[in-house]
């Protein structure tokens, strides 16, 4: 089958799986043993944190290493609020989109049923952040905003730099914190106005199970894990030194092709989406370029009674593999995301996500949309009975 599903995972770059390979035969002793071994294991942690930060544009000593992104936005989110709370002993609150990935969006969730002031910034139509609103919403307690740099459902494109700006601007002491993990790699980012950003391993062509967390040194959090000293006593336990080698070694292979990459990206998408506008029965929730990235394109059906399970199953037995929101919340009915954005219910639990990478080919561009336009015709002909 074709894979359009890059943003739930994508394959090892081959420099990031020789990392893997051979640091995984090679560098099994524990990092942290006052031993020869040891210190050569941490050596080759400390020289990829080196060659991240340079990559980065931030200190090595502003780069903690997660088991991804889930636990980067939680560590950023609830350690901030946890060190503020600890300092001021008044009740934070905490300013995030709508659109969040669940990994911000129950981390908060969370945070306000244990007390905290939680307010949801609105999108537009084309599931963008208002920073009229980011600027309304600030209070003097609010302690951080989280907005994320691309959306993973949509694409949509979130504008963190004006919203830095502001931040820094009208409140310096507030924190921003981005989810850098479906821009990374795709996009330019400027880390100026960003306090907390997170990334994570395998979108990018790195393993699984590893991530970083940017905290820049005036950035005050709490640990969620207590135990040994690994990353400053920011996040104990014992350190992965392949995954953090392949990790490295993606992002600058990541970084290096990046403009050539999205080149290639981008005709896939203009392509995809010029089809799918011309296709009877589709409505487009991606924004067009600018307003999205091209990687994501996210579009409904709007016969009654179709469901995402419906036509994922359906691509499927033409040999495409898609999807129809994250896969994190992949067993919910709607997509909240789609929800927020549209207001409408249907389109929201009727939605398919493509994702596209470098190794797609223009043919398999022309394969999914002769697939998805068979797929629509073949909705369009059916009847009530046939739907139940
Ligand atoms: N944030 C966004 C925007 C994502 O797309 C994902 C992945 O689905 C995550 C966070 C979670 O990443 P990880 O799998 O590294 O925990």
């Amino acid at each position: 089958p074709l894979y359009f599903d890059y943003c739930a995972s994508a394959p090892l770059h081959p420099r990031a799986l020789k990392k893997l390979m051979t640091a995984t035969e090679a560098c099994f002793a524990n990092p942290s043993s006052a031993h020869q071994m040891g210190f050569a294991a941490r050596r080759l942690i400390e020289e990829a944190r080196d060659q991240l930060s340079g990559l980065l544009q931030v200190t090595p000593a502003e780069i903690i290493f997660t088991s991804g992104a889930t636990e980067s936005n939680n560590l950023a989110i609830q350690g901030a609020l946890r060190a503020w709370r600890r300092k001021t002993g008044l009740v934070p609150h905490i300013l995030l989109s709508e659109i969040e990935h669940s990994s911000v969006y129950q981390c908060c969730k969370f945070l306000g049923e244990e007390g905290a002031e939680v307010t949801l910034l609105p999108v537009d139509r084309n599931g963008i952040v208002s920073v009229q609103k980011v600027k309304e919403s600030l209070k003097s307690n609010t302690a951080l905003v989280s907005v994320m740099h691309v959306n993973n459902e949509t694409g949509s494109l979130q504008p963190i730099s004006e919203i830095g700006r502001l931040i820094k601007a009208q409140q310096p002491g507030v924190y921003f914190h981005v989810d850098g993990v479906q821009g990374f790699g795709k996009l330019p980012v400027a880390m100026d106005h960003i306090d907390l950003y997170t990334i994570s391993g395998h979108k990018i062509g790195g393993p699984k199970g590893i991530g970083l967390l940017v905290k820049k040194e005036h950035v005050e959090i709490d640990p969620l894990l207590y135990g040994g000293e690994q990353e400053n006593g920011w996040r104990p336990g014992t350190t992965n030194v392949p995954a953090i080698l392949g990790f490295a070694a993606a992002v600058e292979a990541a970084l290096e092709e990046r403009e050539e990459k999205m080149e290639h990206i981008s005709l896939l998408h203009d392509y995809v989406y010029s089809r799918l506008k011309g296709i009877p029965g589709i409505i487009l929730n991606s924004p067009d370029i600018p307003l999205s990235s091209p990687h994501i394109i996210n579009f409904s059906c709007i016969k009654k009674g179709i469901t995402s399970a419906m036509m994922i199953g359906i691509l499927e037995k033409n040999g495409i593999i898609a999807s129809s929101q994250s896969a994190c919340s992949s067993q919910a009915k709607q997509s909240r995301v789609l929800l927020a954005m549209t207001g409408d219910e249907a389109t929201s639990s009727a939605s398919i996500r493509l994702s596209f990478h470098e190794t797609v080919k223009m043919e398999d561009a022309q394969y999914l949309t002769d697939a998805v336009e068979r797929m629509m015709n073949r909705l369009q002909l059916m009847n009530k009975f046939e739907l139940l």
